[in-house]
This record gives C-alpha cells, sequence and structure tokens, in this order.
C-alpha cells in the first residue's frame, strides 16, 4: 500500500475546487478541499498535507497573504505551495513566488500541465516521495516499485516502516533522534508520541528478518542504520533477540 500525497485544495470557486479533486484522485493524490483561509488552517492544524493548491483571489485573506503566513509557520513552512491565479502577467507572479509559493499555475490550466506541476514540486521539496532507490551493504530499497530487498530477497513490509526504513537509509550511519524521525517520517508530530516510533522501529527490524540488526538503538539518542551492525553473541535472526526499543525520556 502506498502513501498516496495528501493535496490541501484552497479554492473558492466548488466547480474548479471539484475539476481538480477528481484529477487529483484519478492521479493518485487524496485531494482536501478548504474554501478560504480559515477553513484551509483548520485542515492544516488536523493534518499536514504534502502540497498546497493556494488560489490567489479568496474571500477573506488572499492566496498570497495566506502563503507569507505558512511559510513563517515552522509547522507548515516546508509544504510546497502551487498558487493558482487568474491573472497572467509578471508582477503577480513575482509577488507569488516572493511570499513562498513554490511554483504558480495559470487560470485556465490544463489538468495535465496542473498534474506535472505537482509532481514537479513534489519531487523538489520532499524528494523521499519520488522515484529513488537506495542500497545499503545487501539492502536494498526501490521507492519506484515500493519493494524492499535483502540479498535478493523480497521483504513485506507496511508503509509507515517503508517510509522509516527509507529515511533511515538515505542518511545511514547517522544517529536519529524519536523527535527528529517523527518530523521527517511523519512530516508532523503535533499529535504523535514520541513512543510509536519506537514501535514502528520494532516492526521494521520484524519486518527486516536477518537485516533488522542493522537498525540500530543508539541508548538515550535514537536510531541509526548502518551496514556494519555491531555483532552480538545472539543469533541475529531470531526475533526475541532483536534489542527492545527503549523509551528514554530525552
Ligand atoms: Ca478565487
Amino acid at each position: 500500500m502506498k502513501h498516496l500525497p495528501r493535496v490541501l485544495i484552497v479554492e473558492d470557486e466548488p466547480a474548479i475546487a471539484e475539476l481538480i479533486a477528481v484529477n487529483l484522485r484519478h492521479n493518485g493524490f487524496q485531494p482536501t478541499w478548504a474554501e478560504e483561509g480559515v477553513a484551509a488552517q483548520r485542515e492544516l492544524d488536523a493534518v499536514l498535507p504534502d502540497v498546497i493548491l493556494l488560489d490567489w483571489m479568496l474571500p477573506g485573506q488572499s492566496g498570497v497573504t495566506l502563503a507569507r503566513k505558512w511559510r513563517a509557520d515552522p509547522r507548515t513552512k516546508a509544504i510546497p505551495i502551487l498558487m493558482l491565479t487568474a491573472r497572467g502577467d509578471e508582477p503577480d507572479k513575482v509577488t507569488g513566488l516572493d511570499a513562498g509559493a513554490d511554483d504558480y499555475i495559470t487560470k485556465p490550466f490544463s489538468t495535465q500541465e496542473l498534474m506535472a506541476r505537482i509532481r514537479s514540486v513534489l519531487r523538489r521539496r520532499a524528494p523521499e516521495q519520488v522515484t529513488d532507490s537506495v542500497t545499503i551493504a545487501e539492502l536494498v530499497l526501490d521507492a519506484a516499485s515500493y519493494r524492499v530487498a535483502y540479498q535478493g530477497q523480497q521483504l513485506k513490509i507496511g508503509p509507515t516502516e517503508f517510509k522509516l526504513l527509507h529515511y533511515l537509509m538515505k542518511h545511514a550511519e547517522r544517529v536519529h533522534s524519536r523527535g527528529q524521525l517523527l518530523d521527517k517520517v511523519w512530516g508532523d508530530h503535533v499529535f504523535i508520541e514520541e513512543r510509536t516510533v519506537d514501535v514502528h522501529i520494532k516492526r521494521l527490524r520484524e519486518a527486516l528478518g536477518s537485516a533488522g540488526a542493522m537498525v540500530e538503538t543508539v541508548r538515550g539518542a535514537g536510531y541509526r542504520l548502518t551496514a556494519q551492525p555491531v555483532v552480538t553473541s545472539a543469533p541475529v535472526a531470531a526475533p526475541l533477540a532483536m534489542p527492545m526499543a527503549v523509551s528514554v525520556a530525552a
């Protein structure tokens, strides 16, 4: 099961919002719709999207004002913003980009072009969501086919464990605290306890089988993925001999 990127559509014209939402669904995205800034903020407070499609002309706060606000907020500042504008003139585009939009698209636009722009901002902002593969020792993760293999054997792995492994592999040999992992893998940890990380690390180790030892617990600090795990006397393939994740208050 692949993570479907969430797209928040902030658009006051229902017909346009509906058209965009239908196309997003057909293209493997999860759209949500807010008619104006206050509703959009409520959506953002509940769950962070992967991309925001932000209309320029909105009742209440304008798209530019909202883009500035979300860029200034540490919680939302990394979310790609694609501005929708009915105006095509240069100064406005510049204003939109200055406000922190990653890109803009002028109405009327083709839905194909919009999908291409969304994929493009996602690639630039969140490279872990698009196709690439990572190899550490004999462990291979292929994001395009959503597969993980160890010593040539395919492994079954859940969606959260996949994201977690992807991040750890891309930043191997470094120690990541639980808070950092929540930030980078879950994207938002406002409503998630740090203990959740331990649960998923445990599941990840189980899914990895004999490669589970590559995910090391660094006591009091967090977790690290390493090509050369410390060899313990216990056989690494036995699940019960796995080091248990310890919840340590930082
Ligand atoms: Ca509008």
